[in-house]
């Protein structure tokens, strides 16, 4: 793993629904995400994404991990 490649960024690049996540085994929910571009609240500029609790890349072990408490 490299500084260009860590939790985080792999994270936003297969994110929640993406077909990159998909490939790789998520388990979270490909069209209420746009296929990974998440939603956009009113009056924010961040997308939000709905994640399948037990989904191996987004799920809470995975949350838990990326904050480096697991
Ligand atoms: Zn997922």
């Amino acid at each position: 793993m490299t500084d260009t490649d860590n939790a985080q960024t792999r994270f936003l690049r297969d994110s929640p629904g993406s077909p990159r996540g998909l490939k790789r085994g998520c388990t979270c929910f490909p069209a209420e995400n746009r296929f990974g571009s998440g939603r956009l609240q009113p009056g924010s500029d961040y997308p939000v994404f709905v994640v399948d609790t037990e989904c191996p890349l987004h799920g809470i072990n995975a949350m838990l991990d990326l904050l480096g408490i697991n």
